[in-house]
């Protein structure tokens, strides 16, 4: 058998018992915050002697920015702001789980804090209402970083096609997926659908449409739970966009995106018209599109299944290899939205959504 974490070998129902225990009127709350890399998740938890009603009641609090490898040794201490709340799937009411941005000690952001840029940019732009949903996949693993679940010897068939695929032959950890789903609606994510991707043990969920910053927001926090939940299963679930070189599909993180005109009557014209500002600016989108300034994505976006190649700035109706897609129904009704497919499962959404409206609403050029 595969090598899983100890702390799945826990008895969980011992810990049922004391997860039950009254608080006696305290609140724990979970600050939840991105990592240095700016693609992984810290959290760490506090006690208040109140329930918080709104973000505004959440105290700021600090962390020992060496400890995470985001502070010097000099300047070690660091802010930790709340800036959105949800609730505690883990721990349940009336506990909180709170997605905070980073401030360095001079309360300038920390390097992976790219919340603050965004958040100006949406403020900017917010009459024209932008929209968007993400689909985030992800692929789970053992501790030692091999598919989970796949058989040592090879079976026919196990080679994909198990996109919304259904039975043991065709996808693994489907309780992960089904643990995620509920805690996200639980805790106020916007989540709207899950499915089993293209290759065993790859998932997608997604989530929107949400408002300017929002998709950021419940983006990242429905990655910490689904990180979170794998804890407890014993499985690493990992955003890397090609965790196994040799096999041939990916992970992505398209992006739908539309805004009040795009939805209105005749908005084919305006998403038309970002379409071609977005061509006209592939390169800088592909440099923001992952957190390595495209090298992620170089790995991912080949032209193989489902994927346009990396080099060139293609769109079409209703094509799944294509940079960019219209989707049937919204060339069919005149109005809607459209899907940037180039986004790495890694991307930061904060980085990817800013560049869209850069481009399609401030038309930024270069
Ligand atoms: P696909 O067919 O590409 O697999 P999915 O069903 O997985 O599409 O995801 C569709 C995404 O589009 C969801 O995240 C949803 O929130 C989002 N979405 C739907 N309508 C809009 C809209 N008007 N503007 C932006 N995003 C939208
Ligand atoms: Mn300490
Ligand atoms: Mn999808
Ligand atoms: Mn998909
Ligand atoms: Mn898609």
């Amino acid at each position: 058998m595969a090598a899983v974490s100890l702390s799945s070998y826990l008895i969980k129902g011992l810990k049922e018992q004391y997860m039950k225990l009254p608080q006696g009127g305290k609140v724990q709350v979970t600050y939840v915050w991105i990592d240095k890399n700016g693609e992984g998740v810290c959290c760490k938890t506090k006690t208040l002697d109140y329930e918080p009603k709104s973000i505004e009641e959440i105290p700021e609090w600090t962390f020992n920015g060496l400890g995470t490898r985001q502070a010097e040794s000099d300047n070690c201490g660091m802010y930790l702001v709340p800036v959105k709340m949800f609730r505690d799937p883990f721990s349940l009411d009336p506990n909180k789980l709170v997605l905070c941005e980073v401030l360095k000690s001079n309360r300038t952001p920390a390097e992976s804090n790219l919340r603050q840029t965004c958040k100006k940019i949406m403020d900017l732009v917010k009459d024209h209402r932008p929209w968007f949903g993400m689909e985030q996949e992800y692929i789970l693993l053992d501790i030692n970083g091999q598919p989970y679940g796949w058989p040592d010897k090879y079976i026919p068939g196990l080679r994909g096609h198990s996109y919304c695929g259904v039975g043991i032959e065709k996808v693994f950890g489907r309780d992960i997926v089904e643990c995620h789903y509920k805690a996200c609606l639980y805790a106020g994510i916007e989540i709207c659908g899950i499915n089993g991707e293209a290759m065993p043990s790859q998932w997608e969920f997604q989530v929107g449409p949400c408002e300017g910053i929002e998709i950021g927001d419940h983006l990242w926090m429905a990655r910490f739970i689904l990180h979170r939940i794998c804890e407890d299963f014993g499985i690493v679930a990992t955003l890397d966009p090609k965790p196994m070189p040799d096999y041939k599909y990916a992970s992505g993180c398209h992006i739908n995106y539309s805004t009040e005109n795009m939805r209105t009557k005749g908005g084919l014209k305006d998403i038309k018209d970002a379409i071609k500002k977005l061509g006209k600016r592939h390169n800088y989108h592909i440099s923001v599109y992952d957190p390595h300034g495209g090298n992620d994505n170089a790995r991912r976006l080949t032209g193989g299944i489902s994927t346009s190649n990396i080099h060139e700035f293609t769109t079409g109706i209703n094509n799944c290899s294509v940079s960019i897609r219209i989707p049937h129904q919204v060339e069919k009704e005149g109005k809607g939205y459209f899907e940037d497919r180039r986004p790495s499962a890694n991307c930061n959404p904060y980085a990817v959504t800013e560049a869209i409206i850069r481009t399609t609403i401030l038309n930024k050029t270069g």
